[in-house]
């Protein structure tokens, strides 16, 4: 029996739930995610990775406006100032020094998504998996990969490999040189907090990023960042099917101008990823 079959064995799906707002068809394929207005199962996203890949770091969109559209998600702030992570209608900027701060409302940010998460299913784990772990688990758990999801693990880690990255001053370096040059990495060990973040399909590369992307934030709202790496003790893993997108896109001469169709190889890989 293969780990990844055990893994799969030892999962508990909570699918149905009369706690949770909806789950998939048991006699078809469809997805039968509660459309209770609002703006639940819609992605509210501000500018583009490829915006963002290109140093253009200005903020419009304040915190206030972000928080009237999700209360889960993740982003940076105005001149790439940390990583912010969105959890329970709260944003938190965590900063080079590692630690947590929760955003002024009147804050900017030039990159950010978000979503009214509303769990459509939720797994138990019980057993230690690292990230790969996860993300096979979840690959064969998603009912599609032609959606969006919004994705939430709450748990116990024994390891968590985060980082953030510091504010810049103009004429504003690519991202990619940032992430090289200035990023500042965090090992922690067994620790318990939230991992919040998306699974999006591959078909929005150059606008957000495809696959996984997750940032961490301890159950003390006290320390996180983006997550390059980590290893999972115990915790729930919750789905948020999400079939809506909204795009709010800067209107400064910056991005008008900007060249968003340069060839940039592999820089996002290398921006999001523990290469
Ligand atoms: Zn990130």
């Amino acid at each position: 029996m293969t780990k990844r079959t055990l893994l799969m064995l030892s999962i508990i799906l909570l699918t149905c739930s009369a706690l949770l707002s909806g789950c998939v068809g048991q006699n078809d394929n469809e997805l039968n995610s509660a459309h209770t207005g609002m703006q639940n199962d819609v992605l509210y996203q501000v500018s583009t990775i490829d915006a963002l890949l290109e140093g253009l770091y200005d903020g419009e969109v304040t915190i206030k406006e972000l928080k009237e559209k999700g209360d889960t998600g993740l982003g940076t702030f105005n001149t790439l100032d940390g990583e912010m992570i969105v959890i329970d209608g709260e944003v938190y900027q965590i900063r080079t020094d590692g630690l947590a701060y929760l955003a002024d409302e009147t804050m900017l940010t030039p990159f950010a998504a978000v979503t009214a998460f509303e769990a459509d299913e939720a797994i138990v784990i019980q057993d230690t998996v690292n990230s790969s772990d996860v993300a096979f688990m979840l690959e064969d758990v998603l009912p599609s990969k032609n959606i969006m999801y919004a994705i939430r693990i709450d748990g116990n880690f024994s390891s968590m490999k985060v980082r953030s990255v510091p504010a810049q001053e103009r004429p504003y370096p690519l991202l990619v040189d940032v992430v090289a040059n200035e990023q500042v990495v965090f090992e922690h060990g067994n620790v318990e907090g939230s991992i919040v973040g998306f699974w999006l399909p591959y078909y929005v590369e150059d606008m957000n990023v495809p696959g996984y992307h997750f940032h961490f934030i301890d159950s003390e709202r006290t320390e996180g960042g983006h997550v390059l790496d980590y290893t999972l003790i115990n915790g729930t893993v919750s789905i948020d099917y999400t079939t809506g997108f909204e795009l709010m896109l800067p209107s400064d001469g910056n991005f008008l101008s900007a060249d968003l169709l340069r060839d940039k190889g592999g820089e996002l890989s290398v921006v999001e990823k523990d290469d």
